[in-house]
């Protein structure tokens, strides 16, 4: 047991972490996501339904798992289906994250002149819906509207719900400390629930902020009360006043300055299910990308030489691969690369002759994470012979003959001897031929470069073959040349 923990503790690297927090940042979304989300019991029925299928899996029932499997297809389009709007905030949030910016930055927050217009609007009950925009976009949620880039003030926000203006039906749209547009149409909210008994104003500030994470205030007209709908929830204020905490609460929450001075709060917040995510994504990782067990594979590879001597050769070897056994985890099987694994035997003690050379786990190159537990053979056998220095003659090979009314001369090779290395032994008349060249197709004095034959335990001694030259000469017979002279001489 505290082996495995060893082992464990010792095989776990970065990227292993990494693992680790990739996981438990998705794990801790959803959680999140859940806790927010209406959509919380399709999910659940979601991982009931992943659950039977694994178990089904897993005992072999094939028709349930036939019938899931099919299934699945379909249920990912109705996720895509179900999940639509939560899935379109994820990527918009995506598309605007920066790390470490939240939005614009304010100068001055429009508390106050909001908190007096919103009272006064109350006190005098005329309806009103205002929102303050948080991070998400907006557009695409509103119809209608009037555009308009006015800063923030009482008697501006009192104009707009003025009921003698034309513009005082629907939403105000406040960004930072401007108001963008008025005359608004929001979504109405879907929950049924949340929106039993509610008017209208109350229904589409309930919608919005289920759709964003904007502040959406409504001041009643029947009752003259101030509510404040915020992901997905809306409740009445108590008192009028307790509007200038909330607004101040939700600047606050979004300027980036005041973010910095807690920077340690993101730790506080949903500590529980952060903690969860955490434990959950260990858990996994353990099951499944992580093994303790080790397992053992054989790789077969050539043996090669390492500092053999330029003046050395090795004349036979025996066997010329060995069978490597290799033991670790199964992740660093998956890892291994292995082209990289090498079996070589340092040559610099090498002696004349027959000889028997280990194998040992010290001539196998391999990973760390990987231990050496056999080779096999354990050793090699090989007859090595150092090679002395010789000048030895070139000697030119023809076949054929030559064509009739032709007379050889001679043949002149150039250099007349290479210089070779040798074992030494039997060795005493060597000469170097040429590849045979055919005297047949020889029309005249000729010169060629044929390559050399080199016979075995033979090396050139800079171990690359000499161009050699050879110059056949030819010459027209001479009889027939005394015949020919003769008629000319003859009248
Ligand atoms: P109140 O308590 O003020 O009466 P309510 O929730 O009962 O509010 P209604 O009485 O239905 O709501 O109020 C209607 C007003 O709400 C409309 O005149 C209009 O200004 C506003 N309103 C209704 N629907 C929307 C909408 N979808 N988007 C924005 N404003 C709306
Ligand atoms: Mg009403």
């Amino acid at each position: 047991m505290k082996e495995q923990l060893l082992h464990l503790l010792n095989s776990i690297r970065v990227s292993d972490i990494l693992d680790i927090g990739v996981i438990a940042v998705l794990i801790y979304g959803v959680l999140i996501w859940l806790k927010k989300t209406a959509s919380r019991f399709v999910f659940i029925g979601i991982i009931i339904l992943s659950v039977v299928y694994t178990a089904a899996r897993f005992f072999h029932m094939y028709l349930t798992e036939y019938v899931l499997r099919g299934f699945f297809a379909i249920f990912l389009i109705a996720i895509v289906i179900i999940f639509q709007e939560d899935l379109r905030r994820f990527f918009e949030r995506l598309a605007i994250w920066r790390p470490g910016k939240g939005s614009p930055k304010l100068l001055e927050s429009p508390t106050e002149p909001l908190v007096t217009a919103i009272m006064r609007l109350a006190r005098q009950r005329r309806g009103a819906l205002i929102i303050i925009k948080g991070k998400d976009p907006l557009e695409r949620h509103l119809a209608g509207g009037i555009p308009l880039d006015g800063k923030v003030s009482t008697a501006l926000i009192e104009s707009i719900f003025d009921p003698h203006s034309a513009g005082h039906d629907g939403a105000v749209i406040i960004d930072g400390e401007r108001v963008t547009r008025f005359g608004c149409h929001l979504p109405l909210s879907r929950n049924s629930t949340k929106a039993a008994g509610l008017g209208l104003r109350h229904t589409a500030a309930l919608g919005l902020s289920e759709l964003t994470d904007a502040l959406c205030i409504v001041v009643s007209e029947e009752r003259g009360t101030i509510s404040v709908a915020m992901n997905g929830d809306i409740r009445t204020l108590e008192k009028l006043e307790d509007i200038e905490e909330e607004i101040d609460r939700f600047y606050r929450l979004r300027s980036p300055e005041k973010e910095r001075g807690k920077s340690f709060s993101w730790l506080r917040s949903n500590s529980w299910e952060k903690g969860i995510a955490v434990g959950l994504a260990a858990i996994l990782w353990l099951a499944f990308g992580f093994e303790t067990e080790t397992i053992r594979r054989d790789f077969t590879i050539p043996v090669t030489y390492r500092n053999l001597p330029a003046d050395w050769i090795i004349e036979s070897q025996e066997p010329r691969e060995a069978t490597i056994s290799l033991m670790g985890s199964k992740q660093a099987f998956d890892l291994f690369d292995k082209s990289t694994l090498r079996l070589t035997v340092d040559m610099s003690n090498i002696r004349e002759g027959k000889q028997e050379i280990p194998l040992t786990p010290r001539n196998v190159e391999h990973p760390s994470n990987l231990t050496v537990v056999g080779i096999l053979p354990d050793s090699i056998t090989l007859t090595a012979h150092e090679l002395t220095p010789r000048e030895v003659p070139v000697q030119v090979q023809t076949t054929g003959s030559l064509k009739e009314g032709l007379v050889l001369e001679g043949i002149e090779v150039s250099p007349e001897t290479v210089k070779i290395l040798t074992t030494g032994q039997n060795m005493k008349d060597i000469k170097i031929l040429t590849e045979p060249i055919l005297l047949d197709s020889i029309q005249a004095s000729t010169r060629l470069t044929p390559s050399l034959i080199l016979p075995p335990n033979i090396i050139f001694a800079d171990r690359k073959p000499p161009v050699v030259t050879v110059t056949i000469n030819v010459s027209a017979k001479a009889d027939e040349e005394g015949k020919e002279s003769g008629k000319e001489n003859k009248p």
